[in-house]
């Protein structure tokens, strides 16, 4: 996608080998008009399915999450990466590593907001080595519902994420792919 190739382009920052800042527009200050570009963006690759609910985890997927729900009307699910008071029971739950943090997370998501009836589309900000990603799909299998697909705005195709997913037939849409950085620059690969 054009528009968030050219904002990458213009405000990414490139950290050591393998990690791209872009906190001034997705992961920490938001730009909203962008945000909901990639949401009707979303909306046109995944039209063909019967999307009921959009699922991400917090805090970084919330905000292309809700764009994508706009754009779908449907509700937004986040997992939460913390136990509170009025989230500790009835809950689905998978263990996830972080790759930007290097630790590992418990994500939940209350059972009522989820069930069999439901067609879920994921949405995230990045696409690294699938762990998040894979959580997610882990609690909809818990949840028996069913997974339409993955929408990543930003995948970097160097690591390992993409294939397991390719691997498992799942359709997945990404609206940056990221194919190295290079001296501190961005090499975008073809849209898959
Ligand atoms: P994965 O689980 O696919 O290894 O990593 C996905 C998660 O790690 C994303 O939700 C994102 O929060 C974070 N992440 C992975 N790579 C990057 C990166 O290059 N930049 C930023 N800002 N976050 C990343």
């Amino acid at each position: 996608m054009k528009l968030l190739e050219d904002r990458i382009r213009e405000d990414g920052q490139v950290l050591g080998a393998d990690v791209l800042k872009v906190d001034n527009f997705l992961n920490h200050q938001i730009d909203p008009d962008l945000m909901m570009a990639l949401g009707e963006e979303f909306h046109r690759r995944f039209a063909d399915a019967p999307i009921t609910k959009i699922l991400t985890v917090e805090s970084s997927g919330i905000a292309p999450a809700l764009a994508a729900g706009m754009a779908f009307h449907v509700p937004v699910v986040f997992a939460r990466k913390h136990k509170s008071l009025t989230l500790k029971d009835n809950l689905y739950t998978a263990t996830v590593y972080s790759f930007t943090k290097k630790t590992s997370n418990e994500i939940s998501i209350s059972k009522k907001f989820l069930s069999a009836d439901d067609n879920v589309l994921i949405i995230d900000d990045f696409l690294a080595n699938g762990q998040a990603v894979e959580g997610l799909i882990e609690i909809i299998g818990q949840a028996q519902a069913t997974l339409s697909g993955v929408g990543i705005v930003i995948e970097k195709t160097f690591q390992k994420g993409r294939q397991l997913l390719d691997e498992r037939q799942i359709h997945v849409e990404s609206l940056a792919r990221i194919a190295a950085f290079e001296n501190g620059q961005v090499v975008f690969a073809p849209e898959a």
